[in-house]
């Protein structure tokens, strides 16, 4: 069987996701226990102590969730929908405990005066950041105020050097890989997540570009965001993963002797509410409990992957360059039978 590189994934012929890949421990690893492995980074100016950034959806992030996030050490990005949107800006909470605020390209400046004045990051939520109206935005935001700023997303390394021009610090990577997005089905356009990344992960190396990368969209397990980490990513975004958790925004709901909250798209009819194209699906997701053992199982699910692998710190991790491709038999194999 044959050991790749990340050169040799990225130049692979067909385009590749989480599930077509594996991580190979080669070496004999000198890590005595997973409590000395380090997974703490620094992302975007914020420290944190697991590399997990949420997603600003509105079955997601709300204020409650960016709190207990910031609690647990991972960063919450707060939606810009409908009630959270007024309980920020409206009713100023925007200070209570927030450290990401995400914008829409409407967002007016008194918005972007108020992340940057309490020191936030601003994110501008698009579908597209490919788009020369998210990049003017962009560069306004860097023009008039001292501010990070997050945009997305894209699927490519080839326009990076442009959204660096236009000031963006980091960038969200993915399109069509969202477990809620129907954009290929519409569109026909992404490709598989762990090719988006590569891309621009050597994008950013060959043409010494300054830019955080964010694994947007796809990720289903703690073993998933070990695959985008070793894969280069900054951090990982999730979605689905802390959907139906206690703190995210909505109802708990009772159906058939099961506790389930909602979980949607943000290009969803049940966001948009009216006749614009729709790229988004809603579902239910099961009721899951506090996000605190969703945060954990990661940080438990990095930690241990990390010994197997002989890596001391997230660094090391984004070092490790020997993955398999997985059959789909192999991949089958892998899951556990009942
Ligand atoms: P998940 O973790 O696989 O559920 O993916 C979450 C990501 O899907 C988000 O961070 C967005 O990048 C993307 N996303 C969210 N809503 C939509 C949508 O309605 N259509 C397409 N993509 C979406």
């Amino acid at each position: 069987m044959k050991i790749y590189s990340k050169e040799e994934l990225n130049n692979h012929f067909l385009s590749l996701t989480y599930d077509d890949l594996s991580l190979i421990p080669t070496v004999v690893s000198q890590v005595k226990t997973r409590t000395e492995v380090n997974i703490k980074l620094n992302f975007m100016g914020v420290d944190l102590s697991v590399p997990v950034v949420s997603s600003p959806m509105d079955s997601v992030t709300g204020i409650a969730m960016a709190k207990e996030l910031n609690s647990l050490g991972s960063l919450g990005v707060v939606n810009r929908f409908g009630s959270t949107l007024n309980e920020l800006f409206v009713e100023g909470k925007i200070i209570e405990g927030i450290k990401a605020v995400s914008i829409s390209l409407a967002a007016d400046d008194s918005m972007v005066e108020a992340i940057a004045a309490n020191n936030l990051i601003v994110c501008i939520d698009t579908a597209n950041a490919n788009n020369a109206h998210v990049l003017k935005k962009c560069e306004e935001i860097k023009k008039k105020y001292k501010v990070k700023v997050m945009i997305g997303n894209i699927a490519h390394g080839n326009t990076l050097r442009d959204l660096v021009n236009a000031g963006a610090d980091s960038v969200r990577i993915g399109i069509g890989g969202g477990s809620m997005c129907t954009t290929s089905i519409q569109t026909g356009i992404g490709i598989g997540q762990i090719s988006s990344l590569l891309d621009v992960y050597f994008t950013r190396k060959e043409q010494k570009l300054k830019i955080e990368l964010i694994a947007d969209g796809g990720v289903k397990s703690p073993g998933d965001v070990v695959k985008a980490i070793a894969c280069g990513a900054d951090v990982v975004m999730l979605g689905r993963m802390l959907a139906g958790t206690k703190e995210t925004p909505g109802e708990i709901i009772k159906y058939n002797d099961q506790l389930w909250k909602k979980y949607r798209g943000s290009a969803s009819f049940g966001v948009k509410m009216k006749g614009e194209f729709i790229e988004g699906e809603e579902t239910m997701v099961p009721y899951k409990g506090a996000v605190k053992g969703v945060i954990n199982a990661i940080s438990d699910g990095l930690k241990s992957s990390m010994s197997y692998l002989n890596c001391e710190s997230i660094e090391d991790l984004r070092n490790i360059n020997t993955f398999a491709i997985l059959s789909t038999s192999s991949y089958l194999e892998r899951l556990p039978k009942k």
